[in-house]
């Protein structure tokens, strides 16, 4: 086991993409802060699951489209670092936290678009900005982007265009940071059967079938193909990768 002392903080941690990741960190040895939302329940069998495999972890409640609440949370994840964690810094910050949202460009509203700026892009760059001065020289950032970024498909040009600017953004944070050994990255999956957008793909055969059809291995991808990737990231033999855009959507629309 390596970075036995390590720390992660990964947004929206209960559940899905963030609960895979969540676990595959604690196999590599880190220990594991996770955010909810609102279910807590959920985010404590994620510590649970964690505290089985012998790691640290604990749990943060955070609205990560409400920037306002960020100094509260910051000065909670200070108190919970120093308490249970016997510090005052992290090592990684991973933004996954995120929500579906599908409108042809034609019905677009400003609530809708805001109500996704404020998750995928302002809070990011905030939570963020606010998270850095925690973050140990040589840790790391990984931001969660989507293949709608490089594949366009109907339905979802707020979104995508959101976490093309978290890709952009990333960029300069590695650029930025490369002076403190801070490294950015971002993980693009494809699509994968979560319970994001109510569950959006995984309730629907047809658009299972549908991504099958464009996707090199055959299939829609599940949460478990991505949290490695993650945690690689958050490792040393990633130690060199900055800055990158890693796809993991087995080969969607090549
Ligand atoms: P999910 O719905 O299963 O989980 C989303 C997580 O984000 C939950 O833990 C939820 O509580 C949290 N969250 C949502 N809104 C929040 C808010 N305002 N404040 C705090 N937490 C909030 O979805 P998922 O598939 O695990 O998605 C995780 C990330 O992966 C998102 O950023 C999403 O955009 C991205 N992604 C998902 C897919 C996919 O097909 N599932 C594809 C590409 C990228």
């Amino acid at each position: 086991m390596e970075n036995t002392k390590k720390i992660a903080l990964v947004t929206g941690g209960s559940r899905g993409l963030g609960k895979d990741m969540a676990l595959r960190l604690a196999d590599k040895g880190i220990n594991v802060i996770i955010t909810y939302n609102s279910k807590a329940d959920d985010a404590q069998n994620v510590i649970n699951e964690i505290e089985q495999k012998g790691l640290q972890a604990a749990a943060l409640q955070l609205n990560t489209g409400a920037v306002s609440s960020f100094d509260n949370f910051i000065n909670q994840l200070k108190d919970v670092l120093h308490a249970k964690f016997g510090t005052d810094h992290i090592d990684f910050l991973v933004n996954n936290a995120g929500i579906g949202g599908y409108s042809p460009i034609t019905d677009v509203t400003e609530a809708f678009f805001d109500e996704l700026l404020n998750v995928h892009f302002k809070g990011v760059y905030f939570l963020t900005q606010k998270v850095l001065p925690l973050i140990n020289e040589g840790g790391g950032i990984v931001n969660i982007s989507s293949g709608l970024t490089r594949v366009a498909i109907p339905g979802s040009s707020v979104y995508a265009s959101l976490k093309t600017a978290v890709e952009t953004f990333t960029r300069y944070l590695a650029k930025e940071l490369g002076e403190r050994k801070i490294r950015a990255n971002v993980v693009a999956p494809g699509a994968i059967m979560t319970d994001f957008g109510g569950g959006h793909l995984r309730n629907d055969e047809q658009l299972q079938k549908m991504v099958s059809s464009f996707t090199a291995l055959g299939r829609p991808g599940v949460a478990e193909d991505i949290g490695g990737v993650v945690a690689f990231l958050c490792t040393e033999d990633a130690r060199w990768v900055n800055g990158q855009r890693i796809e993991a959507a087995g080969g969607m629309a090549l």
